[in-house]
C-alpha cells in the first residue's frame, strides 16, 4: 500500500509583531510611538450636551424598540414570499421600510457609542481638532489646543491614527488594506513620525 498523505503544507503566513496568525500571505504591519517628550493639549469644552448616560441608555432602548417595526415589516413580507403571495409582496414599500429601518440602524450604531463614551468617560477624537469627551457620564464637545510638536516646533494634529493594519493580497494582483486597530494621538504636520499617543483615559472618573 501507498501512502500519500505525508506532504507538509504552507501558506506563506508573514506575520510582524502580531498575536495572531494569518493566513493566506496577508501581513500585519504594526507601528510604535515616538518615545521622548510627551506631546501637551489642553481641551476647552465647547458644548456641554444634555446626554448624560442615564439619557443615552433610555434613547438607545427606544431607537431598539423603534427599529424592530420596520424590521419585522420586512421580515413578515419575505416569509410572504416564501408562501408564495406575490400580490401582497408587490404592495409592500419595501424601500420605505428599508430606509426607515437603515436610519434607525445608524442612529442606533450612533446614541450606542455615545453611550460608551459617557459610561467609560474617555475622550476620542472627531475632526479638526475636536473631540467628544464623556468625563462626569456626560457627552461634551471639546476644541484640543495642542502645543507645537516637543521635537521639531511644528504644528500638530489629534486625530485617531491607524496603527495596526493588514495588507491583503489577492492572486489578481489586488491588494486591500484593512485597518485592524486606531489610538487618539497628536501628530506631527511637518513630519508624521513625529507622533505621541494620547492616553483617553487620562482624566480621572467622577
Ligand atoms: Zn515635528
Amino acid at each position: 500500500m501507498k501512502i500519500t498523505n505525508n506532504q507538509n503544507n504552507f501558506n506563506g503566513t508573514t506575520n510582524f509583531n502580531g498575536p495572531v496568525q494569518f493566513a493566506g500571505g496577508d501581513i500585519i504591519n504594526k507601528t510604535s510611538a515616538s518615545k521622548q517628550n510627551e506631546a501637551k493639549y489642553t481641551p476647552e469644552p465647547k458644548w456641554r450636551s444634555p446626554f448624560t448616560l442615564a439619557a443615552l441608555s433610555w434613547i438607545s432602548v427606544i431607537i431598539g424598540i423603534l427599529g424592530l417595526f420596520p424590521a419585522g415589516k420586512i421580515l413578515a413580507n419575505a416569509l410572504s414570499l416564501l408562501k408564495g403571495n406575490v400580490e401582497a409582496v408587490l404592495d409592500f414599500p419595501v424601500q420605505t421600510y428599508s430606509v426607515i429601518f437603515i436610519i434607525f440602524a445608524l442612529l442606533f450604531i450612533l446614541f450606542f457609542s455615545l453611550r460608551r463614551i459617557a459610561k467609560k468617560q474617555i475622550r476620542v477624537p472627531l475632526i479638526l481638532n475636536y473631540a467628544i469627551s464623556g468625563y462626569g457620564r456626560r457627552i461634551t464637545l471639546e476644541k484640543i489646543h495642542i502645543d507645537e510638536c516637543p521635537r521639531c516646533g511644528g504644528k500638530m494634529k489629534y486625530y485617531s491614527k491607524p496603527i495596526e493594519w493588514v495588507d491583503k493580497y489577492y492572486s489578481d494582483g489586488r491588494t486591500k488594506r484593512e485597518v485592524t486597530k486606531r489610538i487618539p494621538v497628536l501628530e506631527c504636520k511637518r513630519n508624521s513620525e513625529h507622533w505621541y499617543e494620547v492616553d483617553p483615559a487620562e482624566d480621572k472618573v467622577e
